[in-house]
């Protein structure tokens, strides 16, 4: 905003909010099984889901006061919303780095659109590079058309393309070293994700999730690996390692055995505008109210700056006290 000079945006643990997650919509062409049930789910109606001006104008606060400098448009399948392009055409003004999660599928048709919007790099998701497994995972039988979106992906210059794998024991976790290969062959970082209790089942148990450790041992068995000091100028929950034969690096994304809680400096909006302090928040700050009952600027960055002052230390999955919250990873926006 101009005149208005940035302060950072402080938590009450000391952390620097600076990043922002934007999901633009809780629809998807797939139903993978850790994220939505095959059936049933209940869809915002379009007017409840923010207009791109609306997510471009909480994106406009968090940069100009608090010089967020990180922002991700994930969702649901973002590339199922119409004319995505145009969501970054408003966001890339703002000279912030610009970031999506995909699945994928609809990258062959969209990437070199993006890219031109101002979409700087992406992650597609991709947990199993067999066809049976993947169908079992998504409940679509994609894994050729994800394949080409991540070589669309490459092919429209998005720098880095990283791939993110949840992984699942019994499921998948047979194919680490494969989709380490896969990644080392490819020219993409592999990003394995910890299975999270966030799928609408609610069939999440601890002993499905494969620690990071594990999983490191698993590559490292195979490609010899070296890990890598932490980025202090852009805090990346995965922690990385890269091969030692120098070609390319992993990393894993330990959220359930060893929470990065301790560095987070993200926030959320859903799709229907509600403001979250974590992925496992029980609290949710109606944005949506604000922007459409004719909130100013300041009536936003007054809503935020106090969700942000009652932001919690971190998740406690695995303790007795730990309360799933009653959406999907689908409906905040992973
Ligand atoms: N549809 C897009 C995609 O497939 O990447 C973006 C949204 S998706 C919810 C974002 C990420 O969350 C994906 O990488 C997905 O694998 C991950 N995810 C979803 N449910 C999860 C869970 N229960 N545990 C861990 N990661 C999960």
């Amino acid at each position: 905003m101009p005149g208005v000079t940035p302060i950072a945006l402080v938590d009450p643990f000391a952390r620097r909010v600076r990043d922002l997650r934007l999901s633009v919509t809780d629809r998807c062409n797939f139903r993978c099984t850790y994220c939505m049930p095959e059936e049933g789910m209940q869809w915002l109606e379009r007017a409840e889901v923010l207009t791109y001006e609306e997510l471009a104008r909480i994106a406009a606060v968090c940069v100009d006061r608090w010089a967020f400098d990180g922002i991700r448009i994930t969702g649901g399948e973002p590339t199922v919303r119409h004319a995505l392009p145009r969501l970054f055409e408003l966001l890339a003004p703002l000279g912030v780095d610009l970031a999506m999660t995909t699945n994928g599928v609809k990258l062959p048709e969209l990437a070199a659109d993006l890219r031109a919007a101002g979409l700087r790099r992406v992650n597609v998701s991709l947990d199993s590079l067999r066809r049976e497994t993947f169908l079992a995972l998504t409940r679509r039988d994609d894994l050729d058309r994800t394949l080409a979106g991540i070589d669309a992906a490459l092919d429209a210059g998005f720098d880095p393309v990283k791939v993110n794998a949840v992984v699942i024991r019994g499921i998948n976790d047979d194919e680490v070293v494969d989709l380490a290969a896969f990644g080392r062959e490819k020219g993409v970082g592999m990003r394995f994700i910890e299975f999270m209790p966030l799928d609408a089942a609610g069939d999440w148990t601890m002993d499905r999730v494969v620690p990071a450790t594990e999983i490191l041992e698993r590559i490292d068995a195979v490609f010899p690996l070296e890990s890598v000091a932490p980025d202090l100028t852009h805090i990346e929950p995965a922690a990385r390692h890269r091969y030692r034969d120098g070609i390319g690096d992993v990393g894993v994304i330990p959220s359930v055995t060893e929470p990065f809680c301790g560095n987070c400096d993200r926030v959320r909006v859903t799709a229907e505008g509600r403001f979250r302090t974590c992925l496992f928040a029980l609290d949710e700050t109606d944005l949506r109210a604000i922007l459409r009952d004719g909130g100013s600027d300041d009536d936003l960055a007054a809503a935020i700056e106090a969700a942000v002052g009652a932001k919690w230390a971190g998740h406690r999955i695995g303790a007795v006290d730990f309360v799933r919250p009653d959406r999907s990873m689908s409906q905040i926006g992973g």
